[in-house]
């Protein structure tokens, strides 16, 4: 692909090839930070999408899934490695697609998505498989077989990262994939098919359809031949894949909405936690799912707190995402800017009082620019207490009792991710176990090891990612019982 310094056109990768669509039609490319356009991107459909699915039925079934394991292995690393060679290139897309700051991209998102094919290339030249013995004399061994096409629908806040999370193990697994970029990032995930190609991956393996969610989006996920959909973004958007991947009883990954709960007990270390929940408010402009959104501060130290995180939060840099001290870039999208202003109006009108920030960040001409927002005095039946702003915007409550503040983070139909801060051990634990979330962390936000499971209760998703929870989902796992 051509890059040029404004960007590139995304054109279609399938079959090993760059391409147009079927039929001729882009939209603009847009930087969030500077509103320049800075590519076409093919205007994709289900002509293109019956295409890629065709190629990844071939390639499929003309080898890639009798690859061996040290082959899948030796590419997987290859697509790490080039990764890594090509960071700046792949950060400076990133930034320039989703307005986020560019040291983020350059030392979270880029690097963690090479990350990802490393891990995956050493996770299968090492695993063995399960064997049941029985006393009659047989044993049974547990064997896992690729599933065939895969369909993976992204988001646009991690672009390359998220994508690679599903990637890597779906290719682990000797599968063959189409994959759809959100229509707002499609800059890495297209370079990301010549980098496959450089790394030796046979043409067809990987197809990538850009375009829209209406258009693109829905033919992957009502394809006769895709066997399995990885998704991740919004609840609703699941629900219509699941809706739509029914006709042919598709395996569903789902990673979608939440609303996270941040627990902050009398006890904790408040500095700390001042500082970590600076970070899980607002890094990525609040765009993480695992953003804690919900901040929930014990009374005896609620005004300490609020002061305390008030006043850093002041302190952060929004503006361009290229300056190094910058702290929070530019939204995704103009759509999306005015969902979070028109989310800020809306507490106002629910009684909220804005402790901080609440308007386009000052001193920007143009770009989606939001100031980080702190709002107070809403109570639990709030809209902004309970729908998923994704934005730099956190509400923070009091609570008096351990009690309480579980029925509060429970009291949402999300469930991904919980923080829990305390020096208390004993209720850490007790606390931790009472939380419906995938994943909760104590005294830490965002630390992640590849091998656990990774995915979110009630509606936020189906499924678990990581390890060999991954491994599980992009196979077949059937068993041989041998008598002996
Ligand atoms: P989105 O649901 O709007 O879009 C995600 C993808 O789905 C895009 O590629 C889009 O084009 C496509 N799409 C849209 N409509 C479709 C349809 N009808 N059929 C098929 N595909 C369709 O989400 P987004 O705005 O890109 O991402 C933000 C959301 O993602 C937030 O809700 C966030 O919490 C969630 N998210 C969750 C996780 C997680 O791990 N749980 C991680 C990142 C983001």
């Amino acid at each position: 692909m051509e890059i040029n310094k404004k960007g590139m056109d995304c054109l279609h990768f399938i079959n090993g090839a760059y391409v147009s669509s079927q039929e001729p039609g882009t939209f603009d490319n847009i930087n969030p930070a500077s509103e320049e356009v800075i590519g076409q991107i093919e205007d994709g459909g289900k002509a293109d999408v019956d295409l890629a699915v065709k190629a990844a039925k071939a390639a499929f079934d003309n080898g890639w899934k009798h690859s061996k394991i040290s082959e899948r292995a030796a590419i997987l690393r290859k697509i790490g490695d080039l990764i890594l060679e090509r960071k700046d290139e792949l950060a400076m897309l990133e930034t320039m697609d989703t307005g986020k700051p560019l040291w983020l991209s350059t030392n979270v998102d880029i690097p963690r998505s090479a990350g990802s094919y490393h891990f995956y290339a050493n996770f299968i030249s090492t695993m063995g498989t399960e064997a049941y013995p029985m006393e009659v004399g047989a044993m049974n061994f547990v064997v896992r077989r690729p599933l065939g096409v895969v369909g993976m629908i992204n988001p646009w806040n991690l672009p390359l990262l998220l994508l690679s999370a599903k990637l890597a193990p779906c290719l682990a697994m000797g599968n063959t994939v189409v994959l759809k970029p959100a229509r707002w990032t499609p800059m890495t995930a297209t370079l990301l098919g010549e980098i496959c190609k450089e790394a030796g991956l046979p043409d067809g393996v990987i197809n990538i359809v850009n375009g829209a969610g209406r258009s693109v989006g829905e033919a992957i996920a009502e394809h006769p031949d895709i066997r399995a959909i990885a998704f991740t973004g919004e609840t609703s958007t699941g629900k219509s894949i699941m809706r739509a991947g029914a006709a042919n009883l598709k395996r569903l990954s789902f990673e979608l909405g939440g609303k996270n709960p941040n627990i902050i007990f009398a006890d904790c270390d408040l500095d700390e936690v001042v500082e970590t929940s600076l970070r899980s408010s607002f890094i990525n402009q609040g765009a993480v799912c695992l953003c804690g959104s919900r901040i929930y501060v014990q009374r005896p130290i609620y005004e300490q707190f609020v002061q305390k995180f008030v006043a850093r939060t002041r302190q952060q840099i929004v503006g361009d995402p290229l300056q190094p001290n910058t702290n929070v870039g530019a939204l995704i999208s103009k759509q999306h800017y005015e969902r979070v202003l028109e989310y800020i109006e809306l507490a106002r009108q629910e009684g909220g009082i804005i402790e901080t920030g609440g308007k386009r960040a000052e001193g920007q001409d143009r770009g989606y620019y939001v100031e980080p927002t702190i709002i107070t005095g809403v109570d639990r039946n709030c809209r902004v207490v309970n729908e998923e702003i994704f934005g730099p915007v956190v509400t923070i409550q009091p609570f008096d009792t351990e009690e309480e503040v579980i029925q509060y983070a429970n009291g949402t139909h999300y469930g991904l991710s919980a923080s829990v801060w305390t020096k208390d051990s004993s209720r850490a634990f007790r606390v931790a176990q009472q939380i419906e979330a995938g994943l909760t962390w104590i005294n830490t936000w965002f630390l992640r090891d590849p091998r656990t499971p990774y995915g979110g209760e009630k509606q936020s998703g189906i499924g678990r990612q990581g390890g060999m929870f991954s491994l599980d989902f992009y196979s077949e796992v059937s068993t041989i019982c041998i008598k002996y």
